[in-house]
């Protein structure tokens, strides 16, 4: 039974789909699932799983935060500069 991982969130039981963040989405399982990440290419098993908005393929947490925080890294909120306007 470990020859069949499942590597599309379509393959798997979603309970509940949550706003997608910085291009991802995050999806509660109802059961703990074994799957492949897109990302390490891993065999994981997990009761939640990210996507990318614009694919199906799954990417384990890990990853997931991993991706999230190198994006939140490259570009911060706070843009320092610009705030001299004035003389
Ligand atoms: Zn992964």
């Amino acid at each position: 039974m470990s020859t069949t991982d499942a590597a599309n969130l379509t393959d798997l039981p979603v309970l509940a789909s949550h706003a997608s963040w910085r291009g991802f989405a995050l999806h509660s399982l109802v059961i703990v699932a074994v799957y492949r990440c897109a990302v390490c290419d891993r065999s994981r098993d997990s009761a939640m799983v990210a996507t990318q908005e614009s694919s199906d393929e799954v990417i384990c947490p890990k990853c997931f935060m991993h991706l999230a925080r190198t994006e939140h890294g490259s570009s911060s909120a706070g843009r320092p500069g610009r705030h001299r306007a004035g003389p």
